[in-house]
C-alpha cells in the first residue's frame, strides 16, 4: 500500500465537491487580478497546485487500483468525477504523457517503482516524457535502433529519440530501447525510465509547423541508466508497451465531447460574426461538423454503455479516434476559413482573427493525424483488426472483431437478440436471384416475406399497444428496418411505417389500427428536394366529399392496400388527411419502374375519389411535424442496412479475390476504402439510433434527426458505390446485387429530402438558436 493513498473513504463525492467549491472561491481573485493587470496567469504552476493538492486529499486519480493511490471507482463514478471537476473548471493534469506510462507502472512495476514513480507524477511534482519515436523507426516503431548494453548493475545508452514532446521540461522519459539483435524482432526491445538530468543526454528542441518548440530531439551518449529502472524482464517491453496501451479509458471520451462542443460553438459563432452564416456552402460545412459532434458523441456513449456491461467495445475507440483527428482538422480548417481575408495573416500579427488562435490551431491541427499513430495507421488497424481484412504487410489474417456490417457495439440485450432473430428469419425469405430476374413484375412485393414482417411485429413495433403496436422503444424499430434494408426485403416495410406514423400522430387511430394489423399502406405526398411538400397548390383538392388532382412518385403505392393523401381543402380551410382505398372508383395507381428494384413506386391519380377525412388544423400540423421526424429516421434506417450489407459484401470479396497473387484486401487502396466505409456506417448508425432515442415530439429534436438522417442518406449512396468499385467488372454486371443496394440508396436519397436540403435546415436551426441564446444573454445584461 502507497503511503500516500490516506483519507479515502467511500465518500469520495462530498468531499470533491467540497474541495472544488474551495477551489472556485480560491480562484475567482487572482484571475480577476490578472486580467485587471492584464498578466498571464502560469497555467502550468496553476495546473500543477491543483493536482498536488487532489492527491493530498486523496482524491486524485480516479480509475486507478487503491494499491496505486487511485480511488478505484466504476466507471459510472470516474464519469460524475469528470463532470464535477470539468463543470468547476479544475486544469486537467500538466503532463497528460505521464498517463501513457502509469497503466504500465501499475501493470508491470515493482513495488519499489510504484511507490518511487506514482506519487509525484500524479501531483505532477515530476513531469514525463515519452521516448518511442526514432528517425527510423516511427510507424514502424519495432525497427527502433537505440542501444542499451548491460553492464553489471547499469545499462549503457546510445541512440537517438526524435519527436520528444516535453523533453525540454520532462524530468524523465519512458523509453524503449533495443537489448537484443540490431533488427525489427520485437523480442529484443527493453522499456526502461531514464532520469532526463543523465550526464550524456542533449535535448534539441525541433520547432514545429506553428513556429513553437513543442518537441524535440534527444540524444543518448554513453547514458547510464540504473537496471532497477526497467520495467519487467529484458527483452519483453514491446509486450509490455502494448498490453498498456490497449485500454483506452472510457472516461476520455466524455472530455473530448465537452471539448468539441465548446469549439465547434466558437467556430460557429466567428462564421456568423463574420457574415458567413447566409452562405450555403458555409451552412453545409457547419452542419457536418455539428454532425460529427454528434456521430463522435454517439459513438462514444455506444462504447461507453459496453465498457458499463463489461464488454469489448468491439472497435468502437478505433473508428472514433480516426473519426476525431479528422475532425479536429475539418474544424480547424473551416475557422480559418472564417478568418477571411485575415486567414493570410501569421498567428502572432497584430489584427489576426481572436489572437491568432485559429491559425495556430489550424497549423497544429495537422498533428491529429500524425502523432500517437498517423490516420494511415489507423485505417490499417480498422481494417485488419476490426474487419478481419488481410494484413497489408503479408502477415496474415487477424479474426474480426465483429461480422463486417454488424453494430460494433450495440447498447442493450433486447437490440441483439432483435436484430438477430430478424435476420435469421429474412435470410431464407429473401430471394435475392428472384429479384434480379428480368422478368420479374415491377409492380408487386413479396407476400411471404412482408407477411413475416408482420408476424414479426412489424411496421407497428414502435406503436402504442392501444392502436395495436408492440409498444417497443422507437431504436428497436430503426434497429429492425435496418435489419429488413441489409436483407434487401422486398416489401414495402418503410413506406408503410411512414404512413402508421402519420396516422398515429395525427391521431387517425383506425387508420392505425389496420396498419398495425398488417394492411401495407402509402402515405400519399408531393415531394421536393425539400421533403414532403405540406401546403400549397401542388397538393390533390377535396371539395368536401370527394378528392381531385395527382402525386406523381409516391413509394408503395402499387402495393398499398390503404393510401393516406395529404389535401388541401378547396374552401380553404387548410390541409386535410384523407385515407383513400385505392380499389375505389376514382383512384388510379399506375405503377411505374423502380429505381429500386426491391421497392414498387407510382403515381397516384384522384379524379373525384370518394374518402374518409382523418384530421386536419393544429393535430395535422403538429402530427405531420412529428410524422416527418420519424419518417426520416425510417429512411435513414433503411439506408443503414444498405451501407452495412454494401461494408459486408465488400470485405467478403476484398477477402476473397486474389490478383497479383494476393488477396486485394491487402491493397491499401482497398481496405482503407472498407475501414472508411465502417466509419461512416458506424457513425450514421449511431446518429439515427441516439435520435431514436430524442423526443421526437419536440421541435428541438428536429436538428439531430435532419443530421442522422444527411449522414445516413450520404452514407449508402457512398458505401454503394464504393461496393461496387472494389468488386471491379462483377459489380458492374446485373447478376451481382451489388446494385440492388446502390439503387435503394439512390431511393432512399430522395424519400423524405435530400441530405443537403436536410443539413441546411439543421444549420439554418442551430444558427437561429445560437441567435436565442445571445438575445438571451443581451436582455439578461
Ligand atoms: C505533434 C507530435 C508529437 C509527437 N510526440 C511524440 C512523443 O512524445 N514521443 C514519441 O515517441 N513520438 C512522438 N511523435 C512521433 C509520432 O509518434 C510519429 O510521428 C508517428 O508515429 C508517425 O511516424 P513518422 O513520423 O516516422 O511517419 P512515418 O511512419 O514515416 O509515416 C510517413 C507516412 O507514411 C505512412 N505510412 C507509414 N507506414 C504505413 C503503413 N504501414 N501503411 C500505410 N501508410 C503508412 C504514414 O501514415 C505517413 O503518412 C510525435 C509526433 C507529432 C506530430
Amino acid at each position: 500500500m502507497l503511503g500516500f493513498a490516506v483519507n479515502q473513504s467511500t465518500e469520495w463525492r462530498p468531499r470533491l465537491q467540497e474541495l472544488l467549491a474551495d477551489y472556485v472561491r480560491r480562484q475567482a481573485e487572482p484571475r480577476a487580478a490578472a486580467k485587471a493587470d492584464g498578466v498571464k496567469i502560469d497555467r502550468v504552476a496553476a495546473a500543477r497546485a491543483w493536482h498536488a493538492e487532489l492527491v493530498d486529499h486523496g482524491l486524485a486519480a480516479p480509475g486507478w487500483p487503491k494499491s496505486a493511490g487511485g480511488l478505484d471507482l466504476s466507471v459510472e463514478e470516474q464519469l460524475d468525477y469528470y463532470r464535477l471537476t470539468t463543470a468547476a473548471g479544475a486544469p486537467p493534469h500538466p503532463c497528460q504523457l505521464s498517463f501513457i506510462l502509469a497503466p504500465t507502472l501499475i501493470s508491470h512495476g515493482t513495488q519499489e517503482q510504484k511507490d518511487r514513480f506514482l506519487r509525484p507524477l500524479l501531483r505532477a511534482d515530476e513531469f514525463w516524457c515519452q521516448g518511442f519515436s526514432e528517425p527510423g523507426a516511427g510507424s514502424d516503431l519495432a525497427s527502433l535502433s537505440t542501444r542499451a548494453v548491460r553492464d553489471g548493475a547499469i545499462y549503457r545508452i546510445t541512440g537517438q529519440k526524435v519527436w520528444t514532446s516535453m523533453a525540454d521540461r520532462a524530468d524523465w522519459m519512458f523509453a524503449l530501447v533495443r537489448t537484443g539483435p540490431p533488427g525489427r524482432s520485437t523480442d529484443g526491445i527493453t522499456y526502461l525510465l531514464i532520469p532526463m538530468d543523465s550526464p550524456g543526454i542533449t535535448v534539441r528542441p525541433l520547432r514545429d509547423i506553428s513556429g513553437g518548440a513543442h518537441f524535440a530531439e534527444v540524444f543518448f551518449d554513453d547514458v547510464v541508466v540504473p537496471v532497477d529502472n526497467r520495467i519487467g524482464v529484458e527483452g519483453q517491453g514491446w509486450s509490455i508497451m502494448r498490453t498498456s496501451l490497449g485500454h483506452e479509458r472510457a472516461t476520455a471520451f466524455l472530455a473530448d465531447e465537452f471539448k468539441y462542443r465548446r469549439t465547434v460553438d466558437q467556430v460557429v459563432r466567428l462564421l456568423v460574426t463574420r457574415g458567413l452564416d447566409s452562405d450555403p456552402l458555409v451552412r453545409q460545412h457547419i452542419a457536418r461538423l455539428e454532425s460529427d459532434v454528434h456521430a463522435i458523441a454517439a459513438n462514444s456513449a455506444r462504447a461507453l454503455s459496453a465498457v458499463l456491461r463489461g464488454e469489448d467495445p468491439g472497435g468502437v475507440a478505433s473508428v472514433n479516434r480516426l473519426v476525431k483527428s479528422e475532425f479536429e482538422q475539418r474544424m480547424h480548417a473551416l475557422a480559418l476559413r472564417a478568418s477571411g481575408p485575415r486567414a493570410a495573416l501569421g498567428s502572432r500579427a497584430a489584427d489576426a482573427v481572436d489572437g491568432g488562435r485559429w491559425t495556430y490551431g489550424y497549423l497544429m491541427s495537422r498533428a491529429t493525424t500524425i502523432g500517437a499513430g498517423t490516420a494511415e495507421i489507423q485505417r490499417n488497424t480498422i481494417a485488419e483488426a476490426v474487419l478481419g481484412l488481410p494484413s497489408h504487410r503479408g502477415e496474415g489474417t487477424r479474426e474480426a472483431a465483429v461480422i463486417p456490417g454488424a453494430p460494433l457495439a450495440v447498447t442493450e440485450p433486447t437490440e441483439v437478440e432483435l436484430r438477430d432473430v430478424l435476420a435469421t428469419v429474412l435470410r431464407t425469405r429473401v430471394d435475392v436471384t428472384a429479384l434480379l430476374d428480368p422478368g420479374r413484375r415491377f409492380d408487386i412485393a413479396d407476400p411471404a416475406v412482408w407477411s413475416a414482417l408482420v408476424d414479426f411485429g412489424l411496421p407497428g413495433l414502435a406503436v402504442e399497444e392501444s392502436a395495436g403496436g408492440a409498444g417497443a422503444a422507437p431504436r428497436l424499430l430503426y434497429a429492425a428496418i435496418e435489419e429488413a434494408a441489409a436483407a434487401l426485403v422486398p416489401a414495402p416495410l418503410v413506406p408503410t411505417v411512414i404512413a402508421l406514423d402519420v396516422a398515429v400522430q395525427t391521431g387517425a387511430t383506425a387508420a392505425a389500427k389496420r396498419i398495425t394489423a398488417g394492411a401495407a399502406a402509402a402515405f400519399a405526398v408531393p415531394l421536393h428536394d425539400d421533403g414532403w411538400v405540406t401546403s400549397g397548390i401542388d397538393l390533390p383538392v377535396w371539395d368536401g366529399s370527394a378528392l381531385t388532382g395527382v402525386v406523381p412518385v409516391v413509394a408503395g403505392a402499387p402495393v398499398a392496400e390503404i393510401l393516406l393523401v395529404l389535401a388541401r381543402s378547396e374552401r380553404g380551410e387548410g390541409e386535410l388527411l384523407v385515407a383513400v382505398d385505392p380499389g375505389d372508383a376514382g383512384v388510379h395507381v399506375a405503377a411505374q419502374q423502380p429505381l429500386d428494384l426491391t421497392a414498387t413506386i407510382g403515381s397516384v391519380t384522384l379524379t373525384g375519389a370518394t374518402g374518409q377525412p382523418l384530421s386536419s388544423g393544429s393535430t395535422l400540423r403538429h402530427g405531420l411535424r412529428t410524422a416527418r421526424r420519424r419518417a426520416l429516421l425510417a429512411v435513414a434506417a433503411d439506408s443503414v442496412g444498405v451501407s452495412a450489407r454494401a461494408l459486408s459484401m465488400a470485405v467478403a470479396w476484398a477477402a476473397q479475390r486474389q490478383q497479383f497473387g494476393r488477396p486485394i484486401g491487402s491493397f491499401q487502396a482497398i481496405s482503407h476504402r472498407c475501414a472508411d466505409m465502417l466509419v461512416a456506417l458506424e457513425g450514421a448508425r449511431s446518429q439515427v439510433l441516439a435520435a431514436a432515442e430524442a423526443d421526437l415530439d419536440a421541435d428541438e429534436s428536429d436538428c439531430l434527426v435532419n443530421l442522422a438522417a444527411a449522414a445516413a442518406l450520404d452514407g449508402a449512396v457512398s458505401a454503394a458505390e464504393a461496393t461496387i468499385q472494389i468488386h471491379g467488372g462483377i459489380g458492374f454486371t446485373w447478376e451481382h446485387p451489388a446494385h440492388l443496394l446502390l439503387r435503394r440508396a439512390q431511393a432512399n436519397a430522395v424519400a423524405v429530402g435530400r441530405a443537403e436540403a436536410l443539413r441546411d435546415h439543421a444549420a439554418r436551426e442551430l444558427l437561429a438558436s445560437l441567435q436565442e441564446r445571445r438575445l438571451e444573454r443581451a436582455l439578461a445584461r
